[in-house]
C-alpha cells in the first residue's frame, strides 16, 4: 500500500515536470529563456535537467509532444531538446509543426536521437531541426551544441542591408527578398546567405563556413554545410537566384555576383 503510494507521488512529479520551475535568478543568459527538454526516457530526462540546472540554465521538462505543446502555450522556451522517439507521435512531426508556427518558427531546436544513420541526420535538418545529437552524448557535449546553436540564431542586428541582382538580405529586419518577393529561410540559412552575400565571389571550403557561420563546431560535420546550402538553394529556386550559390567542386562555396 505505501509502495503504490510512493508510485503514485512519483507519477504526480513527473507530470508536474511540464509546468515550469519557479524562477531563481540569476540564470545563465546564453539562452533567452528556459531550455524544454521533451524526452521520454526519464533517467535520461532528469540527468540532462539536472546538468543544465547545474549549468545555471531555467529548464522546462515534458515527455511527449502534447505535454511540450502545452508547456510552449504557457511559456516560449528559449531552446528545445527535442528527442526523435516519442510515444504518442515522433519529434520530427513535431517539428515540422513547429516551423509552420509564427511563434516556434524561429526557436532553436536540437533532436536529440538513438539512430546514427545519415539519412536521419538529414531528415532531422530539413524539418528544421538546428542540430541533432547522438545519444548518448556527454555534458560538455550539449552545452557546446547549445552554445553554438544560440549563437548561430543571433540576430546580427545594427547592419546594413546587402543587394545583388535583385537579392535582398536585410538583417535588420531579418527579411529576405528575391526581385521583391519575400524568401522565407530558417536562421541557419539565413546566416548562410549573409555570410556568403557579405564575402561573394570568394571560394570558401566547407570548414571555413562552418567557422564562419556555425561558430563553435567541434562537433558539426562537413556535411551539414551542404544539407543547408542544398536547403538555402530550394528557397531561392522559384526566384532564379539559387544560381548565385555556386559550388566549386573539391574546394566548397561560392556566391557568385554579376553572373548569367
Ligand atoms: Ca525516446
Amino acid at each position: 500500500m505505501h509502495r503504490h503510494t510512493c508510485a503514485a507521488r512519483r507519477l504526480q512529479q513527473d507530470r508536474d515536470s511540464a509546468i515550469p520551475a519557479p524562477r531563481t535568478p540569476p540564470y545563465d543568459s546564453t539562452v533567452r529563456g528556459a531550455i524544454l527538454i521533451v524526452e521520454d526516457e526519464l533517467v535520461t530526462q532528469r540527468l540532462i535537467a539536472a546538468g543544465l540546472e547545474r549549468a545555471g540554465f531555467e529548464v522546462m521538462r515534458a515527455t511527449n509532444v502534447e505535454e511540450a505543446a502545452e508547456a510552449i502555450r504557457e511559456q516560449l522556451p528559449g531552446l528545445m531538446l527535442l528527442d526523435w522517439v516519442l510515444p504518442t507521435a515522433s519529434g520530427v512531426t513535431f517539428l515540422r509543426e513547429l516551423r509552420t508556427d509564427r511563434r516556434t518558427k524561429q526557436m532553436p531546436i536540437i533532436m536529440l536521437t538513438s539512430r546514427s544513420e545519415e539519412t536521419d541526420k538529414v531528415t532531422g535538418l530539413e524539418a528544421g531541426a538546428d542540430d541533432y545529437l547522438i545519444k548518448p552524448f556527454s555534458h560538455r557535449e550539449l552545452l557546446a551544441r547549445i552554445k553554438a546553436v544560440v549563437r548561430r540564431g543571433a540576430p546580427l542586428l545594427g547592419e546594413e542591408p546587402v543587394e545583388f541582382d535583385g537579392l535582398k538580405l536585410d538583417p535588420a529586419a531579418h527579411r529576405v527578398t528575391a526581385n521583391g518577393d519575400n524568401v522565407k529561410l530558417w536562421a541557419t540559412e539565413f546566416r548562410l546567405l549573409h555570410f556568403l552575400m557579405t564575402h561573394p565571389d570568394r571560394v570558401y571550403a566547407r570548414s571555413q563556413l562552418l567557422d564562419e557561420v556555425w561558430g563553435d563546431h567541434v562537433f558539426v560535420e562537413d556535411r551539414t554545410v551542404d544539407v543547408h546550402i542544398r536547403q538555402l538553394r530550394q528557397a531561392l529556386q522559384p526566384s532564379g537566384c539559387d544560381r548565385m550559390i555556386e559550388t566549386v567542386r573539391g574546394a566548397g562555396y561560392c556566391f557568385r555576383t554579376g553572373a548569367d
